[in-house]
């Protein structure tokens, strides 16, 4: 049990943990767990990732249930801000447990998420349906860049691990709706919305104005607190520098994203403008999958040109 309740504390989402659960039941739900699960979701809106010491197997035990939990208090808030953040916050601490792990249980926990690879002559190599939906969509994952054979596409171990990271993310996005839930929940997701401060919408007066419906979209899935792919990012920001946003703003803006770090967008937000990149054509757009209409103005800009007429 030791060895298998190891794993399932660390991948919660394993069967290994659905059946460690399935034997032991809910009943083991405590107020102990409730007060983890509660600061489980604490610290992913403070971005910060506990990794605890475990005494004894009942720690770990109490740990899964709290995961568990958390699930079921995210369930009932259906609050998209609080599960994304949960999701970026628990997918990045997979990430840095499958740092320490052998190659094997690396492939474990990669199968669990419908993550299958072979090596082949030395590449390893995930098949393209699964590239496709387990990278982020940043242009180092672009299958132009990629060696493709067969219907295979060749990719480090490293970004295996990316890739796992994505899947439980997207997996963690996903909440079952729980509609009548133990008091004890109910007064876990009270504290939550309580103790927090209220979780604004950080949007600016600008963007209140028309936008052509790609960055129209764009903006509608940041105040919405979804996640965005880089090429979206950056096309928003750079459309925004295009418009007359300060650097501030934008960055305000992006604080709605679940995965924000001031630091990272500053430097992007601040560099995007010092090298005076311009707002990628309509075409390029489309190349992204980012468009949305025909508007027929070459690029997004000309929106206002074509208002202002
Ligand atoms: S045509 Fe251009 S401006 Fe219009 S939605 Fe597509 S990319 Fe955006």
């Amino acid at each position: 049990m030791g060895e298998g309740l190891d794993f399932a504390v660390k991948y919660p989402f394993s069967s290994a943990a659905k059946e460690i659960l399935k034997s032991d039941g809910f009943s083991n739900i405590t107020d102990e767990v409730v007060e983890l699960a509660v600061n489980k979701i604490i610290d992913s809106l403070a971005g910060k990732s506990r990794k605890r010491i475990y005494i004894s197997g009942a720690g770990e035990k109490e740990d899964l249930l709290a995961y568990v939990t958390a699930r079921i208090i995210l369930g009932y808030l259906r609050n998209r801000y609080i599960t994304n953040k949960f999701a970026v916050n628990e997918s990045k601490k997979v990430h840095s447990y499958l740092n320490e792990e052998s190659g094997e249980t690396v492939d474990r926990v990669a199968e669990e998420l419908g993550i299958k690879t072979k090596v082949n002559d030395g590449m390893l190599l995930v098949p393209l349906p699964v590239f496709l939906k387990f990278t982020p969509r940043s242009p180092h994952y672009h299958l132009i860049n990629r060696c493709i054979t067969n219907g295979f596409v060749q990719i480090e171990k490293q970004e295996k691990k990316r890739m796992i990271e994505e899947a439980v993310r997207k997996h963690l996005e996903r909440v079952p709706l729980v509609k009548k839930p133990p008091q004890k929940i109910i007064s876990a997701a009270k504290k939550i919305i309580n103790e927090l401060p209220k979780q604004e919408i950080q949007a600016t007066a600008e963007l209140e104005d028309s936008h052509p419906p790609c960055i129209a979209e764009l903006i509608d899935a940041v105040k919405k607190h979804q996640n965005l792919s880089h090429p979206a990012r950056f096309c928003l920001a750079v459309y925004l520098i295009g418009i007359g946003l300060s650097d501030d703003k934008i960055i305000r803006f992006y604080s709605n994203l679940p995965d924000f770090s001031e630091k990272i967008t500053r430097y992007q937000v601040e560099h995007a403008r010092k090298r005076g990149y311009s707002v990628p054509s309509c075409s390029t757009i489309v190349s992204y999958g980012l468009c949305r209409a025909n508007c027929g103005i070459r690029n997004p800009l000309n929106w206002h040109k074509g208002r202002r007429k």
